[in-house]
């Protein structure tokens, strides 16, 4: 059974792990700009679940990281290519969604590598951010990702995942919980499509409130993605 480290970044623990500080220049649990907060989708592609949640942020002008499992994405490359035609990055999230660390050493790595390859394949793009499922990371799959390549946690789940969960709710969580520099992660989801889309409409006024301004994964980068 390997080390294993799951950050809660509500305790920021991570500072308290010697490896993590090691590899701190790979691992991102906060926006590294003041005043900004990054969009991140997890769980796609998914067919009708995709392209609502593209047609929501594209209405609303917020760009963001849809983080990719690869099964998901070989199934349904037409919305791979769309994610990326729309500006937005993508993000490994690895092949299956099983709890990385759990699995035999080369099965992990292969999570890992072919994940990355097949979306890089499939958009032409490299493939800068990894998340691991649940958070659950481990020292060496920290360096089994490319050089380039950062694995990126999250400071705001506000529990869209959650069955109580309930559009009016969730919106008033990001009203009070949306914070500078946070990386703020929700899900697609089959039949509840309705309440991301209406999370992301609010979430232009929640951050002039809080005079934030969202985050874009084209610009930190330089283009690059
Ligand atoms: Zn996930």
């Amino acid at each position: 059974m390997p080390h294993l480290y799951s950050i809660n970044p509500f305790l920021g623990s991570s500072r308290f792990l010697p490896f993590v500080a090691r590899f701190s220049h790979k691992i991102m649990a906060r926006w590294p700009v003041d005043g900004t907060f990054a969009v991140t989708i997890d769980d796609g592609p998914c067919p009708g679940t995709t392209e609502a949640v593209l047609d929501a942020l594209g209405r609303v002008g917020i760009n963001a990281c849809f983080f990719l499992t690869g099964n998901a994405a070989r199934r349904n490359s037409r919305l791979v290519r769309l994610i990326a035609e729309k500006g937005h990055a993508i993000g490994s999230h690895g092949m299956t969604h099983r709890r990385l660390p759990l699995l035999a050493g080369r099965e992990t790595a292969g999570e890992i590598r072919d994940s990355i390859a097949l979306l890089q394949d499939i958009t032409g793009k490299p493939v800068r951010f990894f998340r691991p499922p649940y958070g659950w990371f481990t020292r060496s799959m920290l360096e089994e990702l490319p050089e380039t390549t950062s694995l990126m946690l999250w400071s705001n789940m506000p529990g869209d995942f959650m069955k109580s969960m309930r559009p009016e709710l969730l919106i008033t969580r990001l009203q009070f919980t949306l914070r500078s520099g946070d990386i703020l992660v929700l899900h697609e989801q089959p039949g509840r499509v309705d309440m991301t889309s209406r999370a992301l409409a609010a979430l232009p006024e929640i951050a002039r409130e809080k005079d934030l301004s969202v985050a874009s994964f084209i610009e930190e980068r330089g283009g690059a993605l």
